[in-house]
């Protein structure tokens, strides 16, 4: 066995809202192949295991993960004319920066994200009226069995932040995206990067956007805005003063504050206006 497991690692190393408490085993995946082993070992020792990507879309409980956390590094990328292929560690920033550079058009979106391209594709990542689901042909999937699978485009039915890779439990190794040539690429994704650090709270230890929008014309932030919910504060979870869909790190928030934030937002919210808001972010409570 190559890969190298690590005891004493914690899930907040690993989340983008500092949150998250001990896991028992743990594996820097650096390759395809050093994922089928992971997955392997797992499958034998009868041992849950979570891929995390860059651990921007996820509440992690205090308590940790009981299991196999891989820490998703499959960071290769081939270019062919149009097309990319890039591992699914690969940051999905970046990605955007550099198909736009090469005046590459439809991944403009995702400069700014930070999210691996596994995590965008499990949560059909999407801004500026855009989806992962839109660029993307094919991704190679490996299934908790061993399993190594090409889906294409057409077999996915992805749906707003919804994945048919969130009712799978495996993981997403690679993906080809096919895009379109354009000069207006590259000015188009400063103006989106430059629009989100105006407006959202970057420097804050966030998990982005908290809730669903409950319509496309109806977004989250302003419904919780419009209850004079900016500020509200439960310990060291609150909700942002930029941006009302951003629940941030305050200070040294547990899982349990976050969790009852939430629970206080989606009470209110409904109270005055009748619309019961949805969690956006997975939330994994392994006890
Ligand atoms: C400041 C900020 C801004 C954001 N802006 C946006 C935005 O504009 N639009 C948007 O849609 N989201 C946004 N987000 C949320 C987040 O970045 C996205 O949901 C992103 O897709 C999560 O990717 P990740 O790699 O961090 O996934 P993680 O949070 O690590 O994982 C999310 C889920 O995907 C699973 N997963 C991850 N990788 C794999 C894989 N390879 N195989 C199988 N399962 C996998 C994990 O197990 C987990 O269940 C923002 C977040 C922050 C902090």
């Amino acid at each position: 066995m190559n890969l190298k497991f690590q005891q004493g690692r914690w899930l907040k190393e690993f989340s983008t809202f500092g949150i998250g408490g001990p896991v028992r085993l743990f594996a820097e995946i650096g390759s395809i192949e050093e994922m089928e082993e992971a997955l392997r070992y797992a499958r034998k020792e009868k041992i849950p295991f979570l891929v995390l990507g860059k651990g921007s879309n996820c509440l992690f409980s205090d308590r940790g993960f009981d299991g196999l956390a891989l820490l998703n590094k499959i960071e290769f990328i081939r270019w062919k004319e149009w097309e990319v292929e890039v591992g699914s560690g690969y940051s999905f920033s970046l990605l955007g920066v550099q198909t736009a550079r090469k005046g590459l058009s439809g991944l403009e979106f995702a400069s700014g994200i930070p999210a691996t391209v596994g995590g965008a594709l499990f949560m059909n990542a999407g801004a500026n009226g855009k989806e992962t689901c839109e660029t993307v042909q094919s991704v190679l999937f490996l299934t908790e069995e061993g399993e190594k699978k090409i889906f294409l485009r057409q077999d996915l039915e992805f749906s707003y932040r919804t994945s048919p890779f969130q009712r799978m439990r495996g993981a997403i190794l690679s993906a080809t995206f096919t895009l379109t040539p354009s000069t207006e690429a590259r000015p188009s994704q400063l103006k989106i990067v430059d629009y989100r650090m105006k407006t959202q709270p970057y420097k804050d230890k966030s998990a982005g956007c908290v809730f669903r929008n409950p319509k496309p014309d109806l977004p989250a932030g302003a419904l919780i805005d419009r209850c004079g919910l900016k500020g509200l504060q439960v310990g060291g979870a609150k909700v942002s003063e930029m941006h009302a869909n951003f629940i941030v790190n305050a200070g040294k928030a547990t899982s349990e504050d976050v969790l009852e934030l939430i629970k206080k937002i989606q009470s209110r919210v409904a109270e005055q206006t009748g619309i019961h808001l949805e969690a956006e972010i997975r939330m994994l409570n392994d006890g």
